[in-house]
């Protein structure tokens, strides 16, 4: 593995702790992470991973026995979001509308409901510190928003940016790729040195985020090139054309499998799972070029 993409070890406990700014707290388990922070009125809690669960109690305890006094989800998932129910019922729980919306679909006693849910952005005033909240439309998922100490310089963005690897299979399967893209670029538009990604072995810095803007912006040139690269005749001559689907991911496979040939070399000692998730990413990419973006290669001939 790339040196970038190692972390702090893991002690026997199941977690690492470390304060990256002033009452700021990052907490991982080597494959997920999220954050607290300790004001002079008490604890803000940023979502809860159940790999981490009531770690994240524990890691708390070690610092503060101030009360956590709010909570907010990044989004709904339940990988990031599934252990909230370890927080205390009465406590302000803060979520972008589009988040609160599914919570409730979703009905999980873990993810109970939000009580503060905005559209654009919210604040949380806690003495010496600030949390701001912002969503910038959809992205990884839809309500999926930047969390920002603007004080401290910390910012958070779960699913979006990977320091030091590439983006999670089906680039993080997003529900609106554009909006994966736009918001990583977005990233930098913030003042921050650490970044919270959510995943995966350690904390992030505007390094991170502009070596991934790099590596988006090189899926998508060598995949859009790759549309109407392929061959192919060659790609359908073992196909059953009279197959429909058969065609299409014949073709779509072609594709994802030509841009992935040529970017794996250029990224594979540059990001942890090069290898692993380029090619999902490059399928990913083809489907947003040909679908949001109206690059459809071969398929897209207007009669
Ligand atoms: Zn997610």
């Amino acid at each position: 593995m790339p040196d970038i993409a190692q972390g702090p070890q893991i002690p026997d406990a199941g977690y690492a702790l470390e304060e990256i700014a002033d009452g700021i707290f990052w907490i991982g388990d080597g494959s997920y992470q999220t954050m607290f922070v300790v004001s002079d009125e008490g604890v803000i809690a940023v979502d809860a991973p159940p790999t981490l669960g009531h770690n994240i109690l524990r890691a708390i305890s070690t610092v503060t026995r101030k009360p956590i006094t709010e909570v907010v989800y990044s989004h709904h998932h339940s990988d990031h979001c599934g252990a909230m129910s370890i927080y205390p019922e009465g406590v302000p729980r803060y979520a972008h509308r589009a988040t609160a919306q599914r919570l409730e679909l979703l009905g999980d006693p873990h993810r109970p409901r939000a009580t503060h849910v905005f559209d654009h952005t919210a604040t949380i005033e806690a003495g010496d510190h600030t949390l701001e909240m912002r969503y910038p439309g959809p992205n990884h998922s839809e309500g999926n928003s930047f969390i920002h100490a603007p004080g401290q310089r910390v910012l958070m963005l779960v699913d979006v940016i990977f320091p030091g690897w590439v983006p999670f299979s089906n680039l993080a399967l997003s529900a609106f790729v554009p909006g994966f893209v736009s918001v990583t670029e977005q990233a930098l538009s913030y003042d921050f040195e650490h970044l919270v990604g959510g995943h995966v072995t350690r904390p992030g810095t505007r390094h991170d985020v502009h070596v991934q803007v790099e590596y988006l912006a090189d899926l998508k040139a060598t995949t859009e090139s790759a549309l109407s690269a392929v061959d192919l005749a060659a790609t359908m001559s073992s196909i059953d054309t009279g197959n429909n689907w058969a065609v299409f991911r014949a073709y779509l496979d072609a594709v994802a499998a030509q841009a992935t040939d040529e970017l794996v070399p250029r990224w594979k000692d540059r990001l942890g799972g090069a290898d692993v998730f380029t090619l999902p990413n490059a399928w990913a990419m083809a489907e947003t070029l040909r679908l949001d973006l109206n690059s459809l290669g071969p398929f897209g001939t207007v009669p």
